[in-house]
């Protein structure tokens, strides 16, 4: 019986973004840090990476090992200790097993650790360097990591999500589990991993699969994939907030002939190279954003308008608690809700006064200091007083335990902000409803989330605004000082040539 060990580590590392990254960052998260069989236990039968590698397990008959699962919501660089303790944890869990017939790991790919810049490199080096060169190391990954050559030597094959917002990585999970099986069973030769990283660091705000550039990209590799000696083409945007030098886009071909693998990736990475101008995408700042929603409000309409909050995502690293977006809307007197707003504090004020109760509040603005916007001073009324604990429903988090932690929806003027405890992006509807607003009879909504939230939320919305406001994950790259980003790379060295290479 075949032995296969599955494991997880997973973060989004914004190198801006105010809030540090510790052991307790994966802790805190939904399942804390799960090892050996209560891993196993946990993720069996989910719909999630490891889940879809525990389902062909079990048709294949394999004996399944439990290493370790954490992850931790996009925060800063990752503490160096937490780096060695979940790769120190994976790594004992190897060797504990003994023999081994193969390793699936689920990945994020856009890790930077204050001891690893390449943190899903160096954890897949330590992997190899237990399992030896022999054993399949298979792993998925998220279509905004930024992937190294170093990486690439280390493992087997590569797997990436290719939905955006990504609602596929269970299918991803049972692509890499099925491709393990070919292997084992002598149907697949053993493949190898090529790399292509066209010179090109563009916003995440235009890498939606389901159209522009990661959509012709990724139909592009479904061509080569048809034929022979590629197994699979993955294509990465990237993450740009992660600031070291192999930051950016990259195809990364899983191939069993070795001359066009590279060939593959060569020619998908010029392809990328000529659409880049596709990823560019300019925004409204917040003063003409919240200017267009009012009047789009003021014509009327039966769905509401949204105003996605997309540089303060904290799916991207933002804190959740900026605040220029939702002052300039209590200015203006406007009437809608905003999740989620990220500040226990005025959480524990709400409940000490109660509902119903009344109070001066300083929402927001308190994580990164003054540097993307002071906290607003209110007076808001307590509505809604919560545990803000709800079971996901729409496509990103449908059937998962959500967990805001006490949750206060605080009324000012004509706004109904849900103040959360637990910084979160709002990828649900059920971020509304959990303090009793009903999302769809809004004239206007404010989600602090990048692209996620649409899958539940475009079938409601009128019309989605993103906003240029400030924020760690601004898609407006000139707004940071970038310290490590190779250069020159495109957009920010705009007018840069490459000769393809
Ligand atoms: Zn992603």
């Amino acid at each position: 019986m075949p032995r296969i060990a599955v494991g997880m580590i997973s973060h989004e590392t914004n190198s801006f973004s105010p809030i540090a990254t510790t052991l307790s960052s994966f802790a805190d998260e939904r399942i804390g840090v799960l090892e050996g069989e209560a891993l196993l236990r946990d993720f069996a039968g989910s719909k999630t990476g490891i889940g879809g590698f525990l389902e062909v397990g079990a048709a294949q008959g394999w004996e399944m090992i439990g290493t370790v699962a954490a992850s931790a919501t996009p925060s800063a660089n990752v503490a160096a200790a937490a780096h060695d303790a979940l790769k120190g944890k994976m790594l004992d869990h190897l060797r504990a097993a003994g023999k081994l017939d193969g390793v699936l790991l689920h990945l994020h790919g856009a890790m930077l650790s204050e001891n690893a810049n390449d943190a899903e490199g160096d954890i897949c080096r330590a992997v190899r360097a237990v399992i030896g060169p022999d054993v399949p190391l298979l792993v998925e990954l998220d279509l905004h990591g930024n992937i190294t050559a170093e990486f690439c030597k280390a493992v087997d094959g590569v797997f990436v999500y290719i939905t955006n917002p990504h609602i596929d990585p269970y299918e991803r999970g049972l692509e890499a589990a099925e491709c393990m099986a070919r292997i084992l069973s002598g149907e697949l030769p053993r493949p190898k991993v090529y790399i292509s990283k066209p010179p090109m660091l563009p916003a995440t705000i235009n890498m939606r699969t389901a159209e522009g550039p990661m959509k012709a990209l990724i139909e592009r590799g479904d061509e080569w994939e048809a034929g022979p000696g590629i197994v699979n083409v993955s294509v990465f945007g990237g993450f740009p907030f992660a600031d070291f030098d192999q930051a950016g886009t990259s195809i990364i071909v899983t191939a069993t002939d070795p001359a066009l693998g590279q060939r593959c990736a060569d020619e998908m990475g010029r392809y990328a190279w000529s659409i880049r101008d596709d990823f560019l995408k300019s925004i409204p700042k917040v003063p003409e954003a919240v200017e267009q929603a009012l009047q789009l409000v003021a014509m009327g309409g039966d769905k509401p308008v949204v105003l996605a909050d997309v540089a303060d995502n904290p799916g991207g690293g933002g804190s959740g608690d900026t605040t220029e977006l939702l002052r300039d809307l209590i200015r203006r007197g406007a009437s809608g809700a905003a999740a989620c707003v990220w500040d226990p504090a005025a959480v524990q004020q709400a409940m000490k006064l109660g509902i119903g109760g009344e109070g001066t509040f300083q929402i927001g603005g308190h994580a990164a200091g003054d540097l993307y916007g002071a906290p607003i001073e209110v007076q808001g009324r307590v509505v809604t007083l919560s545990d803000g604990s709800f079971t996901g429903w729409g496509p990103v988090v449908r059937g998962r335990a959500v967990h805001c932690g006490p949750t206060a929806r605080i009324d000012v003027g004509g706004m109904k902000l849900v103040v959360v405890s637990i910084r979160q992006a709002a990828n649900d509807q059920g971020y509304f409803r959990v303090v009793g607003i009903q999302p769809e009879r809004e004239p206007l909504l404010v989600i602090k989330s990048r692209g996620h939230f649409r899958a539940d939320f475009e079938p409601i919305a009128q019309t989605i605004i993103e906003v240029d406001a400030p924020g760690a994950a601004n898609p407006n790259l000139e707004r940071f000082e970038f310290q490590h980003v190779r250069r020159p790379i495109w957009p920010l060295d705009r007018d840069m040539e490459w000769d393809g290479q």
